[in-house]
């Protein structure tokens, strides 16, 4: 049998979003990590800054997923109730993977009974389910709004996949295609999976009980129908609110297929508290201050990694280097010992060519360089490899950081131009 997640290790009672009376005690936080989406759907607009909104795909600010954790820790003290850490935007988790990822690899290590949940549209979901699985994420929403691409064409105006942009029912058809894989997936290892499903009137309001079958069908345990929220500057906005009495038709309907669940919040992406008395708007200074918060040397993390021509000088610009040696520290006989010598991801790719990058040094605390550009390095820093600027003896740098030091003054660079073999154009790698 492939990997299951254990449902019977977390008390799922105390998850406030699929238990009333858990809603009333515990309390859930969402860190606002994805900024991009991959798809575009009529009815949304996501913006970033307004903390007296409250919708999905709105949040005041971003986190790295080093910050994310903080945060977390933060808001563990203030909030002891918090019992899940769920990660809804405000794009898509797997429009940003490895923020994503990284986030909950960091939350599950230092957690290791916090209940997981995620809300994604499933378009790129499906590489990740078995990490997801081996990281014990209990809860994941799949918002799905037609099972029938014609339909689905009304609501998404594009989808990107693959590098390549969709449009309307091409969008839906591939969208669906994926929803539909994702939910038997997921279901069939022991994930409980809820279906949002946005009430579009006379658009898919007849049309969601049959997403209700189709999905009970796949295993989803419970579904949620969600009123359209016309929202300004979308296709929309002109749109009326679902009423009480459509609202009631929809559900009565699904209910004969799949449980409903009725006390959703309509959370941010950065929503934290109980489900009834959001303190996001409370905590958004505290939220705002973790964005400043500059990435500490995790030292448990083994190696160092270094940026050099011939393995005596610290001599390349990160953009310049093709590998890195890696080098671990024997404390008994205070010597640094090169474990392997790694291969970076080359250009193109934007800024996930330096996510990637980090996810390769996984292992290591640091990165030493003799310069790198600033968006690269806050990039890299989010994952929680720091970068230190230097020009000098390999054996120098790596004495100091093994050792808790600070890189001599002497030695210490800051980014100030491109090197010769960067592709960047003045203003650091690319
Ligand atoms: S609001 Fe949605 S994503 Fe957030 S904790 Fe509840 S079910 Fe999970």
């Amino acid at each position: 049998m492939s990997a299951q997640v254990d449902t019977a290790c977390f008390n799922l009672d105390q998850h406030p979003c699929y238990s009333i009376g858990g809603s009333h005690q515990y309390a859930r936080i969402h860190l606002p990590i994805a900024p991009r989406c991959n798809i575009q759907c009529n009815y949304c607009n996501r913006k970033y800054d307004c903390v007296n909104e409250s919708r999905p795909g709105v949040t005041s600010r971003v986190l790295s997923p080093v910050q994310a954790l903080a945060y977390l820790e933060e808001m563990m003290e203030k909030i002891p109730s918090i019992r899940v850490v769920g990660i809804a935007g405000p794009g898509d988790p797997f429009a940003n993977p490895y923020e994503t990822m990284e986030t909950l690899r960091l939350v599950r290590n230092r957690y290791p009974d916090m209940m997981l949940c995620l809300a994604s549209n499933g378009l790129h979901i499906g590489p990740h389910i078995d990490e997801l699985v081996e990281l014990q994420v209990s809860h994941v929403t799949i918002t799905m709004n037609a099972v029938d691409p014609a339909v689905g064409g009304l609501v998404y105006a594009w989808a990107r996949d693959e590098g390549k942009i969709l449009k309307n029912a091409d969008a839906a058809a591939t969208l669906i295609e994926r929803q539909l894989d994702a939910v038997k997936r997921l279901a069939a290892a022991g994930i409980l999976v809820k279906v949002n499903s946005i009430v579009v009137p006379g658009v898919n309001d007849r049309h969601i009980p049959e997403i209700a079958k189709v999905v009970k069908g796949l295993g989803a345990t419970v579904m949620n129908c969600i009123p359209l929220c016309p929202v300004q500057d979308t296709p929309y906005e002109n749109l009326y609110e679902p009423d009480g009495i459509m609202m009631a038709r929809v559900r009565l309907q699904c209910c004969e297929h799949v449980s409903q669940m009725s006390h959703c919040a309509r959370c941010r992406a950065d929503a934290v508290g109980l489900l009834g008395e959001d303190q996001s708007v409370e905590f958004a200074g505290t939220l705002e201050s973790f964005t400043e918060m500059n990435t500490p040397i995790d030292k448990t993390r083994p190696y160092i990694a270094v940026a050099t021509q011939e393995g005596m000088l610290v001599n390349l610009h990160l953009g310049e280097a093709n590998n890195v040696i890696v080098y671990s520290h024997e404390p008994e006989t205070d010597e640094y010992e090169i474990v392997d010598v790694r291969a970076l991801p080359g250009t193109g790719g934007g800024d996930d060519r330096w996510k990637e990058l980090a996810n390769t040094l996984r292992d290591c605390r640091a990165l030493l360089v003799s310069a790198c550009g600033p968006r690269p390095k806050q990039i890299i820093e989010g994952f929680g490899l720091v970068i230190v600027e230097m020009e000098g003896l390999v054996e120098e740098g790596l004495e100091a950081l093994f050792h808790d030091e600070e890189i001599p003054a002497s030695l210490q660079r800051r980014f100030t131009s491109c090197g010769n073999g960067c592709s960047g154009g003045g203003n650091g790698c690319s």
